[in-house]
């Protein structure tokens, strides 16, 4: 056996850390993350007759779910409403009227690479093309990313177009998920919309809060206390069972660094489509410091006809929510309708 001195060891320790501080765990997690219909299935211990429909789905749009997110899961259920937000389906392969690739039609809003411009006063950035889920209903599933990823010198044309727009307050970092960028990457985004004197927020959509909690980390809470913009983070959680301990410290870390928290929900048939969900999924939020912002009705994005809830059933559960909740708990039902110059309350 060799024996080491001190000296020896604390250099041999200073060598393997070092790559561990290159890779954020959370980076490893997210390189970790399921992308594969067979894997999923086994790890869910789910009946192999739900393979062939996730393999077709798949080929459509991939899989991927981090272990974080599986974990919240019950195994041999295929009804888990967590795992029905990423299990593909053979329904998405069969074609519906209405339901087409670009539902928002965000192609025709793009005034610089990365920067989508639809509403007064608020401007949104696709800080990152990538997501840390994906989500089977999700309007960005054929979003053509790979044209609107932006280097740094298309970023500066993007913040060229917010700097010379003085009716600009808020920037909105969206994606894909912003926050699936690195915070070097978005270190030096926040500092250049620091800068620009006419904004006054910096509002983040992001799913990783959730699926994987150690993406709030402390170079994380660095840059986000540091702007002097005000900050919003809006979440995006469906289910109340999507929110774990985990959950709830990661959201208390970005209230800590000034961050004040909202929800945003997307009205899923099978996974929230009735009020003790959604009302369970309010008080969580409440418990978790996060106000409910948004309950969305499905984008008729093609491939996620079998999400859909009916105009008449979404106001009935939205009028029962009211009756048995607080008004601060109630999520205002809204419709995204291209060319309308807000979201559209039902
Ligand atoms: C939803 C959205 C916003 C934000 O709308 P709010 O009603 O302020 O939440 C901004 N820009 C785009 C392109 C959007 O789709
Ligand atoms: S953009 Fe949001 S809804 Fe769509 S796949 Fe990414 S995390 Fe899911």
């Amino acid at each position: 056996m060799i024996t080491r001195s001190p000296a020896d060891l604390q250099r041999a320790r200073q060598r393997e850390a070092i790559p561990l501080a290159v890779t954020p765990d959370w980076q490893s997690q997210l390189a970790r993350a399921l992308r594969d219909p067979q894997a999923l299935c086994k790890r869910l211990k789910l009946d192999p007759a739900w393979l062939p429909g996730a393999e077709a789905g798949h080929r459509l749009f991939e899989v991927r779910v981090p272990e974080a997110f599986l974990a919240r899961m019950r195994p041999g259920d295929p009804h888990d409403p967590l795992l029905r937000q990423v299990l593909p389906l053979s329904e998405e392969a069969r074609p519906m009227p209405g339901y087409v690739a670009d539902p928002l039609e965000e192609a025709a809003h793009t005034p610089a690479r990365g920067l989508i411009h639809k509403y007064a006063g608020r401007a949104l950035l696709i800080a990152s093309p990538a997501c840390a889920v994906n989500c089977r209903y999700c309007f960005r599933r054929h979003f053509p990313y790979a044209e609107n990823s932006p280097s740094r010198a298309q970023w500066e044309r993007t913040l060229d177009h917010l700097r010379d727009d003085a009716s600009i307050h808020e920037a909105i970092l969206s994606g894909g998920d912003p926050l699936a960028a690195s915070d070097r990457q978005l270190a030096w985004l926040v500092e250049r919309l620091g800068a620009i004197p006419h904004l006054k927020r910096l509002r983040i959509h992001t799913r990783l809060p959730v699926v994987i909690p150690d993406r709030i980390d402390p170079a994380l809470i660095d840059w986000l206390a540091a702007t002097r913009l005000q900050k919003v983070v809006v979440l995006h959680v469906n289910h109340a069972n999507e929110i774990d301990a985990a959950v709830i410290d990661a959201c208390e870390r970005l209230k800590r660094a000034g961050a004040t928290l909202l929800n945003q929900s997307v009205l899923l048939r099978g996974v929230n489509d009735d009020i003790a969900a959604l009302a369970e999924l309010s008080e969580r939020l409440f418990e978790a410091g996060v106000l409910p912002y948004y309950l969305h009705v499905l984008d008729p994005v093609a491939g996620a006809a079998h999400f859909d809830v009916s105009d008449r059933e979404a106001r009935e559960l939205v009028a029962g929510l009211r009756e048995g909740l607080p008004g601060f708990l109630v999520p205002k039902l809204v419709r995204e309708i291209p060319g309308e110059a807000s979201k559209t309350p039902l």
